[in-house]
């Protein structure tokens, strides 16, 4: 009942009025006041970034601002994590996250500000860090957001729970948040949300998508085994390189001939080692894939057609019991981000009203990961929403629908969203919506 009572009121404010055009223009003039000291900002982060959980920099820097503005701020929530919140009277709680982590890229945007960072992975890899996926946007945006509303607080009735996560790029920093006690140590909120910078839409454009957003993202080893010996001699073998391709071919079917054809899925398989010679037949093969579905029910159909047809051509090949091949599903999940479809559409209504109609656009789902799903996943009660904000420079666009340039994606080498527009429009999309959602 609640999320009826709430579209009712978006749709009276979005509607109903000269006081919410000067409501608008009101925000516009807000974050054009902040602008030039997140833009600041913005640079620093972007040229200090850090590789997925060792993000101790980068959270020190904006707990510290958080604090300033008066919010309580907890450090070191899930590893890195930062949790700062707000609380202004009776009210919902609203959620926003922001993530952290930069990638092991090493950047040729060619910008004055560009980072020319190294580090040693996990691994013990000397690489180069950028923010290649631009969260240093995301982060930028989120402290617009948390300062227009620390200085803002008698428009507004409720409490704001503003978190920096970790790890997103490695589909773990939202799990361990949760794990340390997100929804228990803190206030649960009501209506969670977040954005992601998007390199395939025009600077200052939002695209939304009610319903699945982002996939179920599974990672599935399969050890195939056989018995070795001499090329020459295949009789006396079984051939795991043959098994593994039977494996391949049958594997395409899942998606093809098991799903209904309007069910999305992808089951890819990214890696095929075995071998060592052109003459000896291996004992053994190792396939690894990704598996992304949306529901539940598909990943699940997913999961146990891989293992049937791993172990089902096994048998077929002849192989003994003790040889069939092992299916691994990995505990990296990553489950599918859901938007709730009634409070995404309100949001919609209010971004328009805010933005105009050309900037606010409804965008398919992608077979993407994301692991701003897990607020949901954790509790299904709170109305969760992502959306993109476009970040292509407009002379960029411009060549590309004239030339039809490639562009560059997100975390490519070359991917330099214009910064301003992107944090511009997020922070005036998130503190219209928190305005919103907390009215008094
Ligand atoms: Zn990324
Ligand atoms: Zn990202």
């Amino acid at each position: 009942m609640k999320s009826i009572a709430f579209t009712t009121a978006v749709l009276c404010l979005v509607y109903s009025s000269l006081s919410y055009a000067a409501t608008t223009n009101t925000n516009a003039k807000l974050v054009k006041a902040v602008m030039p000291e997140l833009m600041m900002l913005y640079k620093d982060l972007h040229q200090s970034p850090e590789l997925s959980s060792v993000e101790f920099n980068t959270a020190k820097i904006l707990a510290k601002k958080a604090r300033a503005l008066g919010f309580e701020v907890t450090e070191k929530v899930g590893g890195t994590g930062v949790v700062a919140v707000l609380k202004n009277g009776k009210g919902p709680t609203v959620l926003i996250r922001a993530d952290m982590d930069a990638l092991p890229v090493k950047e040729q945007t060619g910008l004055a500000f560009a980072s020319k960072v190294t580090t040693t992975t996990e691994e013990g890899q000397q690489v180069y860090v950028m923010h290649a996926c631009a969260h240093d946007t995301h982060m930028t945006s989120w402290l617009g957001t948390a300062k227009l509303l620390s200085e803002n607080k008698k428009n507004w009735s409720g409490t704001l729970v503003m978190i920096l996560q970790p790890a997103e790029e490695r589909g773990r920093g939202a799990k361990d948040m949760l794990a340390d006690g997100l929804y228990k140590r803190f206030p649960k909120p009501d209506y969670a949300l977040a954005f992601h910078n998007s390199a395939s839409l025009k600077a200052g454009v939002i695209g939304y998508t009610p319903g699945y957003t982002f996939a179920n993202v599974d990672s599935v080893n399969i050890d195939v085994k056989g018995v070795g010996g001499h090329g020459a001699y295949p009789h006396t073998t079984k051939d795991p390189i043959v098994l593994g391709a039977r494996i391949v071919g049958a594997l395409q079917t899942l998606v093809s001939r098991e799903l209904n054809p309007q069910d999305p899925a992808v089951v890819t398989v990214g890696s095929f080692q075995s071998g060592t010679k052109h003459n000896i037949i291996s004992d053994q093969a190792l396939l690894l894939l990704t598996v992304r579905s949306y529901s539940d029910e598909t990943r699940k159909k997913l999961l146990d057609g891989i293992a049937r047809i791993a172990k089902g051509e096994g048998i077929a090949m002849g192989l003994p019991e003790n040889l069939l091949p092992v299916v691994t599903v990995k505990d990296e999940f990553t489950p599918a981000t859901y938007n709730e479809p009634e409070f995404t559409k309100s949001m919609a209504e209010l971004f328009t009203a805010e933005l105009g109609k050309d900037r606010v656009i409804e965008v398919p789902a992608v077979m993407a990961g994301e692991d701003f799903g897990r607020y949901y996943k954790a509790d299904k009660s709170i109305k969760s929403m992502i959306f993109w904000v476009g970040g292509v420079p407009d002379d960029k666009w411009q060549a590309a629908q004239a030339t039809g340039a490639v562009l560059p994606s997100l975390h490519s080498p070359f991917w330099a969203p214009d910064a301003e527009k992107v944090i511009s429009t997020a922070t005036q999309a998130m503190n219209s919506a928190v305005l919103t959602i907390l009215a008094k």
